[in-house]
């Protein structure tokens, strides 16, 4: 049985990043980096007032003025200021000529056209210097960053049209479990609703993955081979639910074996998540996960979910940060313990971890409102309050 560090190693080298694709600037949220972008040039491009105001040379308070022009955003004044004139100014206008400061527009008495100011004006008050923000080729966003609103925006500034993004992984899910109706319909007996296929689709597309769609395999060998066979016809990571572990109507391995899927591992010393299978065929990644509904997320969330980032381009992490314990927890003897927590900062300042509730592996409500994983590692003692533990936050 490995350990999850060794089991991220195993997942992290079988990842080759997919190809790169140009996309419009406005499509690439939530997508990698493929390249490094610098700015074309300084930003802000020319030196330009952070206030409405007058543009003026700076000295002394008490000086009378005449305007003599009008400097807007996106339209500069003609017009030069001298020892006796100014220029009004709106805020991101340029600063006109032979001024080297602003004086807002509440700090003036406006007297027809000249204007009296209130203040002493140093040199350089309320001008924004060119290059402040961005410097020309200076490099602004980095190959492998994933792409929120900001870097967006950064992008728009930097003059970038388009990004070389990694191409999204498509991704197939399959639920098995004779046991699985689709959500919405009724229960016969013995029969539950299929939780997983939509957890874990939405979990992939949230990790920056195209969903291909989701399947069900009924508990027979043949069924289940001609599923799997299906979804690595289209797929680039195949995420199985269920039928991992060895009962006698687990069918997953045998079939994945069958299909020519190379087993990387099988069995994380991590709980819930023991009987995570991983594998690979031709560069296309298979997560067979365990279908208790919270270790089915738990494993995506610890593995999967690292491995469709880094087939965009993203180094292959997880999101692991530490808390406290607010309170004892019995350690699990042979595996470490991925404990639903909520994360809060107590009055010293420290992150705190504190479990969201019963911990069963089919307690799917004990992920609502998790904001981390806390990895309490296996022993035979208890993990006290106030002991540091990793979490992986969610
Ligand atoms: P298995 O890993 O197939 O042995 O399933 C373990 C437990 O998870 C059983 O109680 C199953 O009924 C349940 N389970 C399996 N697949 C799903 C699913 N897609 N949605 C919800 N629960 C499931
Ligand atoms: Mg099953």
């Amino acid at each position: 049985m490995l350990s999850i560090a060794q089991a991220l190693a195993v997942a992290a080298t079988a990842v080759t990043p997919l190809d790169a694709q140009d996309l419009p600037v406005a499509d690439a949220l939530g997508r990698v980096l493929a390249e490094d972008v610098a700015a074309a040039h300084d930003v802000p491009p020319f030196a330009n007032s952070a206030m409405d105001g007058y543009a003026v040379r700076s000295g002394p308070r008490d000086r009378t003025l005449s305007v003599v022009g009008d400097s807007r955003a996106g339209a500069p004044a003609a017009q030069e200021v001298g020892e006796g004139t100014a220029v009004r100014i709106s805020t991101g206008a340029v600063v006109p000529a032979g001024a080297d400061a602003v004086l807002q527009v509440e700090l003036v008495s406006v007297d027809g056209d000249t204007v009296t100011l209130n203040d002493d004006v140093e040199p350089g008050r309320n001008v924004r210097e060119p290059g402040e923000d961005m410097r020309k080729d200076g490099g602004v966003l980095h190959k492998g960053t994933r792409l929120g609103a900001v870097e967006l925006g950064v992008a728009a500034t930097a003059v970038r049209a388009a990004l070389a993004v990694g191409r999204r992984p498509m991704v197939a899910v399959v639920a098995t479990g004779d046991e699985l109706v689709p959500a919405g319909s009724p229960l016969g007996p013995g029969q539950i609703h299929d939780s997983n296929a939509i957890a874990l689709a939405a979990q992939a597309a949230r990790a920056g993955a195209e969903v291909l769609g989701t399947a069900h395999a009924p508990d027979t060998r043949e069924a289940t081979e001609t599923e799997l066979g299906a979804a690595l016809e289209q797929a680039d990571v195949l995420v199985i639910s269920g039928g991992v572990s060895v009962g006698p109507h687990d069918h997953v391995k045998p079939a994945l074996e069958q299909l020519g899927v190379e087993e990387r591992f099988w069995r994380v010393a991590l709980r819930p998540g023991k009987p995570t299978w991983f594998g690979t065929r031709d560069g296309r990644l298979v997560f067979g996960l365990p279908g208790n509904p919270v270790s089915a997320l738990v494993t995506f969330h610890l593995f999967a979910r690292p491995a469709l980032l880094a087939l965009q381009g993203a180094p292959f992490a997880t999101r692991t940060t530490q808390a406290v314990l607010t309170q004892s927890i019995p350690r699990n003897p042979g595996r470490d313990e991925a404990v639903r927590v909520r994360l809060a900062t107590d009055d010293a300042g420290r992150l705190t971890a504190t479990p969201t509730g019963p911990q069963g592996s089919h307690q799917l409500t004990s992920m609502l409102g998790a904001d981390g994983l806390a990895i309490v590692t296996a022993g035979e003692d208890e993990a006290p309050a106030g002991e540091a533990v990793a979490i992986e936050r969610l």
